[in-house]
């Protein structure tokens, strides 16, 4: 029997929603753990991404898999996914109607992953998750609230590359960013009600 999550990947896989629908070669529902404590959110599918599935293939999804590795994490342990789960037309960004359209995925997603932190990467996704017209260096690095979880954005990996790769100022900034998830995803374990049975002792202190 399938799990409410595997039954919304297979609902999105045939989803004629919006017109993105037409141009794609396969939705791209999201990769990683169905139960992560972390989700990173892109802005969408590029060409890779839509020829083999996953979000995040490409040059910058293996930066993503160098830092998540440099904070002690495997891309097998977070979710990864999209604001919307088909490509746009020539990698354009996402349009309104589109976004408004896909939004019930990445919500339903999100509650059922349930994920303690959430990560936008780059510009687009933080705008459309935060829904203000925020500028992602401005914004970076710092935690905001979002449907009762903390959401931290940081510089998508493509800009990184963009921008200098390893050495540059950029890199700098994403890896302060990832030390500040690692610290946040941290917090969060350490307050999460610890399911045990309570001792004598400290039943006796009521
Ligand atoms: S982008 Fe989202 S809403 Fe649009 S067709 Fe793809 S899955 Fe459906």
């Amino acid at each position: 029997m399938s799990t409410p999550l595997e039954e919304l990947a297979r609902v999105a896989s045939v989803c004629t929603r919006c017109r993105l629908s037409a141009g794609r070669t396969q939705v791209v529902f999201a990769d990683g753990s169905p139960d992560a404590d972390l989700m990173f959110i892109g802005e969408g599918p590029g060409y890779h991404e839509d020829q083999q599935g996953l979000p995040f293939v490409g040059a910058a999804g293996q930066l993503l898999n160098r830092l998540l590795g440099e904070i002690d994490l495997s891309r097998a342990e977070v979710r990864i996914t999209n604001t919307v789960l088909c490509r746009p037309p020539g990698n354009r960004d996402p349009l309104p109607d589109e976004l408004e359209s896909c939004r019930p995925y990445l919500m339903e997603q999100a509650r059922l992953v349930d994920p303690k932190v959430v990560v936008t990467l780059g510009n687009f996704a933080t705008r459309v998750i935060l829904e203000r017209p925020v500028a992602i260096s401005r914004v970076r690095g710092q935690r905001h609230p979002w449907n009762e979880r903390v959401v931290i954005p940081t510089f998508h990996p493509a800009a990184v590359l963009r921008g200098g790769g390893e050495t540059s100022r950029i890199m700098q900034l994403v890896r302060q960013d990832f030390a500040e998830v690692r610290a946040a995803l941290d917090e969060a374990k350490a307050e999460a009600p610890v399911l045990v049975a309570p001792t004598e002792e400290q039943l006796g202190l009521f």
